[in-house]
């Protein structure tokens, strides 16, 4: 027997904020990082929580490290809220899941309700049962996993996004491509998520362009964040695979925007995934039916599987995205002094095991050979 359920209440569209109003006598913990408090969003936030007490912490930074998340369970623990609000990025998101998570696995709060409020269009975490802690010290991402990170309602409104710059645009809509992409191959996938994938692969290959160039089209921001949305809960589901592995191991390490490293990676794991030189196996049949879907050249397996990755490097361009780690700034001597330790945690990392192809340490060491090219 197989298993889908999504228990996040999703509220999408203009206004979808006004689903706070239904709050009310209740002491809410808003968390954030200082752009969101400087730049007015949690104003907006507030406005719509007339009839609760509203505390704030806004010290997230990102790729949120265990200090500010142990820093935030203090707050919580002064506060006493009973409802969590996280309004930004992942890296809030996260942030919040945890706080609330370690808050009452150590017994401390009990929150009722977490409502999660992105404000980038890139990583799901609003519906999804993971959250991202950075440990600094070791330069090391871990993800949290648990049912009782998924959040109870989340907040879909595409105005909170328009202020997004087109570098922020690009990396997170990059990001929510390689959720529905690695979804959709995953060894765990099903209709259900095949279903989920396909619908938001669909909207970021038409939207994200306008949503880069265009910031304030509302239709073009509206679709992109319902597609990352879309894409996380097919993700929460079909897990991921290991353009993410090498995403944590390498974002960890060097400091790269989560989805800009996702961005580097993605077509390589797509050519190894396809493994085109065993002729045309299960996933490049999948990638075709998935090129036939979106309009790409499809005439065969290795037509539809090339012209992906084509679509994927012109995506890359097109934002101004680096296409391999020199050009996000890393050194060929660091890569060289830490390949053997990171291939040794690709190969650990959970996204991993839901690859639809094993990779071996050879593997994973001509794949960063094609991301690192020095
Ligand atoms: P982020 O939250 O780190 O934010 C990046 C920057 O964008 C910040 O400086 C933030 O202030 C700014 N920003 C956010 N919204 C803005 C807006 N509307 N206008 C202008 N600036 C804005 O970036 P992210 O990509 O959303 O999140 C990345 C984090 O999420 C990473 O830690 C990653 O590991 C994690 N992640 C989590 C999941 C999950 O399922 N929980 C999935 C993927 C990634």
């Amino acid at each position: 027997m197989r298993e889908f359920y999504i228990s996040t209440n999703v509220c999408f569209g203009e206004n979808a904020l006004a689903r706070l109003e239904q709050l009310e006598n209740k002491r809410v913990i808003v968390v954030c990082d200082d752009f969101m408090v400087k730049s007015g969003i949690v104003e907006r936030v507030k406005k719509h929580l007339s009839k609760c007490d509203v505390y704030t912490f806004s010290k997230i930074v990102p790729d949120p490290p265990i200090e500010i998340v142990t820093e935030g369970i203090n707050f919580l623990d002064s506060c006493r809220a009973e409802i969590m609000v996280a309004v930004g990025g992942g890296s809030s998101i996260d942030a919040a899941k945890a706080i609330c998570e370690m808050s009452r696995r150590t017994g401390r709060i009990d929150i009722q309700q977490t409502f999660a409020i992105p404000t980038t269009s890139g990583t799901g975490s609003e519906v999804t049962k993971f959250s991202v802690i950075s440990n600094t010290q070791e330069g090391i991402k871990y993800p949290l996993v648990s049912d009782s990170l998924l959040p109870t309602v989340a907040i879909l409104d595409p105005d909170l996004v328009k202020t997004a710059p087109p570098s922020i645009t690009a990396d997170t809509g990059m990001d929510a491509l390689a959720h529905a992409l690695e979804a959709y191959v995953s060894t765990e996938a099903t209709d259900f998520t095949d279903a989920l994938a396909e619908k938001a692969i669909t909207l970021l290959m038409k939207f994200l362009p306008d949503a880069y160039y265009h910031g304030h089209d509302l239709l073009a921001r509206e679709k992109v964040h319902n597609a990352a949305c879309l894409a996380g809960m097919a993700f929460n589901s079909a897990g991921l695979g290991i353009c993410h592995s090498i995403s944590h191991t390498v974002g960890g390490r060097f400091h790269i925007p989560h989805g800009r490293s996702n961005a580097i990676i993605l077509p390589y794991v797509i050519e190894f995934n396809a493994g085109l030189e065993s002729g045309d196996t299960l996933m490049a049949k999948k990638y075709q039916r998935l090129a036939k879907l979106i309009g790409l050249p499809h005439t065969s397996p290795v037509v539809a599987v090339n012209s992906l990755i084509r679509r994927l490097q012109e995506m890359q361009n097109m934002f101004g995205l680096p296409e391999n780690l020199r050009q996000a700034g890393v050194e060929q001597a660091e890569v060289l002094r830490m390949k053997d330790e990171m291939i040794q945690s690709i190969l650990a990392d959970a996204c991993t095991t839901t690859n639809p192809r094993i990779p071996l340490a050879a593997d994973i060491e001509k794949i960063l050979g094609k991301i690192a090219p020095f």
